[in-house]
């Protein structure tokens, strides 16, 4: 079932995959969802923040048992990280279906608008609007790499950019959610289970910093007479390093504009993004007030420790598990899943297991052994759930 997107938006020349939101390559998603729904008979509903939700049953008459994840990208990433959450939700699906299931109540298969925030730098955005963690017009004026806001792209989408926000229609119809992923670590590997459950994600957040200096000729221009931005940004990359190493927590400068960019040319402006994340949110918080101090600095997006619902995750540890129940972990990462419980949704999280352990790269790999365990897995616990 993955197989038709293998080729959406994929980089012929790494191998990886660029499909940011609003994209061609996402649009070419959207219309692969939409077709799997059809081919169901399910009830296709686009919200207004662009999340797609496909009904077996009337979530207006009963509230429904959700699963699903994204199927947009981080830039190069790989096949797993959205879309096996999403395929093996339609696969669950089916298995009932065969099983001779019928729901007590509605299931929805949802695919969230940019989780990764890989164009406008907020994560989770879909459920963040559907959930009002992000006001409207904060994410209306968020640009992307071309100066394009989302305003602009969600319009050009023919979409109403105008009616996001906080979506309570919508919000009534989920009474539980159950994301599967592929897991973003080797926690499953280490303890030579397929599938686990998710404990808590990490406080996690990502700030721009802006360094500014003089733009100035490479070669004319005397040490001594320089500003260059290049210099505290580098300092504040090995800072990064060494304050993250000595509070245990993960610091991370992934992204780096550097203006106006020539190989010849002191650079005027450096910006760059600091994705810090912990166990403590304290020592994530100590880790970026240390790094700021004097810097011109802003919080993109912060999100605290969410534990998932405590009854929801051992009943799926129970369900999943099989003879012993599945192994719950805490991860590094964050979800939909994570905003939906935060908004007070009782949410839980599959994991299959990853091989390396290797994610947001061209080598993230499941088993297709280990895939398929997943699908059982979902498919008990929907089962167990829509009773
Ligand atoms: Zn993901």
């Amino acid at each position: 079932m993955l197989e038709p997107l293998t080729h959406i938006g994929r980089d012929p020349a790494t191998g990886g995959y660029v499909r940011d939101a609003w994209s061609e390559a996402d649009m070419e998603l959207r219309e692969w969802f939409a077709g799997e729904a059809a081919r169901r008979g399910l009830d296709l509903r686009e919200d207004r923040n662009g999340n797609l939700w496909a009904w077996w049953g009337d979530p207006a008459a009963r509230r429904g048992v959700v699963t699903g994840s994204h199927l947009d990208s981080v830039r190069q990433g790989g096949a797993y990280d959205g879309p096996l959450g999403v395929v093996s939700a339609f696969a669950a699906l089916d298995l009932l279906k065969n099983r001779g299931v019928t729901p007590g109540r509605p299931l929805g298969v949802v695919c969230f608008t940019d989780e990764e925030g890989a164009r406008f730098g907020v994560p989770c955005m879909g459920s963040r609007l559907l959930t009002g963690a992000i006001q409207p017009d904060r994410a209306l004026g968020l640009t992307d790499d071309d100066g394009d806001t989302l305003a602009d792209v969600m319009a050009r989408a023919g979409r109403k950019p105008y009616g996001i926000g906080r979506d309570e229609e919508t919000l009534a119809h989920v009474g539980t959610f159950v994301e599967l992923h592929v897991e973003q670590g080797r926690g499953l590997v280490d303890q030579g289970r397929p599938v686990g459950v998710a404990s808590s994600i990490w406080p996690h957040g990502r700030w721009r910093f802006d360094f500014r200096g003089r733009a100035d000729h490479a070669g004319t221009t005397r040490l001594a007479d320089r500003d260059d931005p290049m210099l505290p940004f580098a300092r504040m990359v090995l800072a990064a390093r060494a304050g993250a190493e000595r509070r245990g927590v993960v610091a991370t400068i992934g992204k780096v504009h550097v203006s106006p960019g020539n190989a010849n040319a002191i650079p005027g402006l450096v910006s760059a993004w600091l994705d810090a994340r912990g166990a403590d949110e304290r020592d994530v918080r100590d880790l970026v007030a240390e790094l700021a101090e004097g810097l011109d600095v802003r919080e993109e997006s912060w999100t605290p420790e969410v534990g998932f619902d405590a009854a929801l995750r051992d009943r799926l540890a129970r369900v999943a598990g099989g003879d012993t129940p599945a192994p719950i972990l805490p991860t590094g990462a964050g979800h939909d899943a994570g905003i939906m419980a935060a908004a007070g949704v009782p949410a839980g999280m599959l994991f299959v297991r990853n091989p390396t352990g290797v994610s947001h790269s061209p080598d993230e790999h499941a088993e297709q052994a280990d895939c398929e365990s997943g699908v059982v897995a979902l498919a008990d616990v929907l089962e167990d759930l829509c009773r």
